[in-house]
């Protein structure tokens, strides 16, 4: 049985559930390594949201997440992988938890589902990143940094996902999604809320079950799930490069400085500043992932004319500020703001608490040590890289548009809680998609609106009865089950609806097919 900790209170309610009543939160903790740049850890993430025995459905989240009172996603990080849910309802809690530990555990898929979720999903959630050119250009620098402290991507890159095997992601799964490599953290108003979790988690281990996954095998069926759109929700891809002074390709110099994790906190204050005061000459930034050894990249990119002796008096005036700076080791907190703040605290939780091998989160700050950052700029830890800026690494995504999705099966959550699916329980639209329903609003005749493979589609009122009923069928998630797309979705947007896709390949096609889906449930 997989390790469940209660944690007893998570001050202040969560408001990203949009509840004033205070919801249950649950998340699972696996240890996911990553090994080197491949990304097979955040395939494994997505597979886990491809059906199981107990929830066959390859729909089945993106329905929860439309029409149910919950939220449930997942994240990958370097070492770890969450999956969490948020919900006010017990029972609904109870069986999504059920749902994603089926999910996480599951090693049988088809090669339809490994294809569409690695070529398409995957491939293009990865060149929507990459698009961003600060995105891009920091992963060009880990891509080229050849150094024992360089880090591994854990996210992987779009023109590496082929060289990922079926074998490869179902052997990663059996290695690290294992009962001692996972732990349940629950936390909300009800203290037996971990006894209830362990006896629903020994039933979809047990129970054998009807709808056993081999009878998906069949090697065709291309079928998939997954709501990874929290990437439309971060600012990356409307910021202003800031590296966009110097966007010309050419080849550039990176100095790299590890230091340890603990200096994080200070180093990010000061950051703005030290970039703004070095602008001239290069780019300043700190890569606050933690690699294997704990520590973080303190990163400058120099110009393109500096020459040697430029570069190294840049690095010299570098150290020497940083050095004067009051940068002190604190513990530094687990951040990732696309993940909901009952659902953070619940992982700084586990990493000070159940991973104690895990260096970034030490109980106590004496255990950051005494050395000062003078110590690690000047050691040999520093590193140089040549890599070239605005390097294009996107490929296009290599799907399948075959329509063959099992489409008898239905979604379990959704139809065992169906007094509880209400349209009011529509997500908001991807920050990303804001701007086109915007410009879908001044001009209601033309409903779909488009930019770059990103898409909506405004819902007229006389259609919404019929939404519920459209949003359950397996059929309206096809565009994303195939891997035609990124994310698909149903969504509000002041008080609107909308249909919505991003890294839709299929764009020129989709007017008519909203049209005609929507037609063909009233
Ligand atoms: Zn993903």
């Amino acid at each position: 049985m997989i390790s469940i900790r209660y944690v007893p209170s998570i001050p202040p309610p969560d408001i990203n559930a949009g509840n004033a009543e205070s919801p249950l939160t649950g998340v699972f903790a696996v240890n996911t390594p990553a090994h080197d740049h491949s990304g097979v850890s955040h395939l494994a993430e997505h597979m886990c949201f491809r059906g199981s025995a107990h929830f066959p459905a390859d729909h089945e989240l993106f329905v929860a997440n439309a029409l149910l009172p919950l939220s449930i996603n997942a994240s990958t990080h370097a070492g770890y992988t969450y999956f969490y849910v948020q919900c006010t309802n017990k029972a609904l809690f109870i069986s999504a938890i059920q749902f994603i530990y089926s999910g996480m555990v599951n090693t049988h898929y088809s090669n339809g589902q490994f294809e569409a979720e690695r070529s398409g999903v995957l491939v293009s959630e990865l060149s929507l990143l990459e698009s961003n050119t600060d995105y891009a250009n920091n992963i060009a620098i880990r891509r080229n940094d050849t150094s024992p402290m360089a880090y591994k991507h854990a996210g992987g890159f779009s023109d590496l996902m082929q060289n990922i095997e079926f074998n490869d992601v179902i052997d990663y799964k059996r290695k690290w999604y294992k009962t001692n490599n996972i732990t349940l953290l629950v936390s909300g108003k009800d203290c037996g809320l971990a006894n209830v979790c362990r006896q629903a988690i020994a039933e979809v281990t047990d129970r054998p079950c009807g709808n056993s996954p081999q009878a998906k095998t069949a090697s065709t069926n291309a079928t998939l799930t997954e709501v990874q759109s929290s990437n439309l929700n971060t600012n990356t891809i409307i910021n202003p490069s800031a590296f966009s002074a110097h966007n010309e390709t050419s080849e550039r110099y990176v100095s790299t400085w590890w230091v340890p994790e603990h200096f994080t906190n200070d180093l990010l204050t000061f950051e703005p500043q030290i970039h703004t005061n070095f602008n001239q000459l290069g780019r300043f930034y700190i890569d606050c992932e933690v690699n294997h050894k704990g520590m973080i990249a303190i990163r400058f990119v120099h110009n393109a004319n500096a020459n040697h002796q430029m570069r190294v008096h840049t690095n010299e005036n570098l150290q020497s500020v940083l050095t004067r700076l009051t940068i002190k080791p604190k513990p530094s907190l687990f951040k990732d703001s696309k993940l909901p703040g009952g659902v953070q605290t619940l992982v700084m939780y586990y990493l000070q608490n159940n991973a104690p091998l895990h260096s970034r989160y030490p109980a106590s700050a004496s255990a950051v040590g005494t050395r000062s950052l003078a110590y690690y700029l000047a050691s040999p830890q520093k590193s140089s890289t040549i890599f070239h800026l605005n390097k294009e690494t996107n490929i296009s995504p290599n799907t399948s548009s075959t329509p063959d999705v099992n489409e008898r099966t239905s979604a379990t959550l959704a139809s065992n809680f169906s007094s509880l699916t209400s349209l009011d329980n529509l997500p908001p639209l991807p920050r990303l998609l804001h701007k086109l329903a915007a410009l879908a609003l001044q001009d209601l005749e033309q409903k779909f609106k488009h930019a770059d493979k990103h898409w909506v589609y405004y819902v007229d009122k006389p259609f919404h009865c019929h939404l519920k009923t459209m949003i359950t069928e397996a059929s309206f998630w096809r565009p994303r089950t195939n891997g035609d797309c990124y994310a698909l979705g149903v969504a509000r947007f002041n008080e609107h609806v909308f249909i919505y896709a991003a890294q839709d390949s299929q764009l020129s096609t989709r007017a008519c097919w909203c049209k005609s889906t929507l037609t063909s449930h009233t």
